[in-house]
């Protein structure tokens, strides 16, 4: 499938094949999923990669080595390829399994540290992502710039040795948690072109000045935080990148951020609870809107696979990524919509039933799923500018 071209040139086939390597890796995740869910180590849930955090099972993943599947080994990677790590990830989010410790280091701050990295950052962080024992949250989002990422205030001023930052993020997933946040913030003011003059740094979270605030969020949990910095130190070494280039870093960040398969599989777990209990033999409404809700994930899957394909091939595919990322998060709200109007109870968290607990869960989280990792409107921007672009 083509998506579309610039310059004229042909550009990206949507069409990818999995190997027999995948398959075969698939089955020992599956297995290995399977045997967890018997021993009791974490029960399937909705949303599990952003709201599921558990240090135990991201350790136990970094000893099945699928964690910095596609890194080199020299960096505690496993050298395998990105299909390999699509199929993992797609199989721990199709069971609901407990991964947002390790999600985000993963996923965008370890192949960020391998693109602009110093030799003695990746050493030092690499490895320990890839055992499961490093975690990183995202430090971007500001109480007055989201949609608008260029409006940051967080600031940092040059001293001797290195900088001193100032300011707050909001929304930081599990900043309480996590070792360590990748901030973005100005070195430089806003000139004429606002987008020069930002930097990324990695902050210890532990370090003297930082202060975390709690957000609890509509169903009771605490993975949200408010993140201050008053005067903190942030040594040279800790900087990520070229001071004042932090914007094409990010830019690149969120091309990860958003073309994973978590972008339409977070509701998952419900969509098969559903299946199970509807049994072989639905009546024909239930049929029908199940049907189409299959129908469209299996398109989505294929353009997401796509995408972790291009990724690999060090294209930015951030075009692609907000499409898929659109398309992907408006699919998983649908199928938390299409399970109540099919479902005779009112959904409860704590409900001893499984799917009415997914439902409850899924109906509490979805309205984030359209935000968090851009809003739709601003996906479709960029998506409408890369078309005018061709
Ligand atoms: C579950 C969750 C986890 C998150 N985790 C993190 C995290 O770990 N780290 C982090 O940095 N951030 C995080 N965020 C924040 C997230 O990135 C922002 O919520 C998102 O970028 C939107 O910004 P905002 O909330 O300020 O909304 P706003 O930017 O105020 O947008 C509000 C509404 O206005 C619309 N809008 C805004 N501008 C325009 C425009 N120009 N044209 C048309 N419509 C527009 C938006 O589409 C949206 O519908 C998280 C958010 C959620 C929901």
């Amino acid at each position: 499938m083509e998506l579309f071209s610039r310059d004229h040139q042909p550009l990206h086939h949507f069409d990818v094949t999995l190997p027999d390597s995948a398959e075969v890796l698939r089955h020992e995740v599956r297995a290995f999923l399977a045997k967890e869910l018997a021993d009791g180590s974490f029960v399937p849930q909705c949303d599990a990669w952003i709201a599921g955090f558990s240090p135990e099972f991201s350790m136990k993943l970094g000893q099945q080595r699928w964690l910095g599947m596609s890194w080199p080994r020299k960096y505690g990677g496993h050298e395998r390829s990105a299909l390999d790590r699509f199929v993992v990830t797609e199989e721990l989010l199709a069971a609901g399994a407990p991964v947002a410790a390790h999600w985000i280091a993963d996923r965008q701050t370890g192949p960020l540290l391998l693109r602009y990295g110093t030799e003695e950052q990746r050493l030092r962080f690499l490895p320990a992502i890839a055992r499961g024992e490093c975690y990183f949250a995202i430090g971007m989002s500001e109480p007055d710039a989201g949609s608008d990422l260029a409006a940051i205030r967080s600031s940092a001023r040059r001293v001797e040795g290195g900088w001193h930052l100032q300011g707050r993020k909001i929304w930081t997933s599990w900043a309480h948690q996590a070792q360590y946040l990748l901030v973005l913030c100005r070195t430089s003011p806003p000139g004429k072109d606002r987008h020069v003059g930002m930097s990324q740094m990695i902050v210890e979270l532990a370090s003297p000045g930082v202060s975390t605030q709690p957000i609890i969020s509509i169903s009771g949990q605490h993975h949200f935080n408010e993140v201050i910095f008053d005067d903190v130190f942030v040594p040279d070494e800790m900087v990520l990148g070229q001071i004042d280039h932090g914007w094409e870093q990010v830019m690149g960040e969120l091309a990860f951020e958003r073309s994973g398969p978590e972008r339409s599989l977070s509701t998952f777990p419900l969509l098969v609870e559903l299946m199970r209990q509807l049994g072989p033999q639905p009546d024909e409404r239930a049929a029908e809107a199940v049907g189409r809700l299959v129908s469209r994930l299996w398109t989505l899957r294929r353009m997401s696979l796509a995408v972790a394909h291009l990724l690999n091939s060090g294209i930015v595919p951030d075009v692609e990524a907000a499409l898929v990322k659109d398309q992907g998060t408006r699919f998983e709200r649908e199928v938390a919509e299409v399970t109540r109007t099919l479902l005779p109870s009112a959904p409860v968290l704590d409900a001893p039933d499984q799917l009415n607990a997914l439902l409850a869960q899924a109906l509490l989280t979805a309205p984030s799923y359209t935000l968090r990792g851009g809003a739709s409107e601003i996906l479709r921007g960029i998506v409408a500018r890369g078309l005018e672009q061709s």
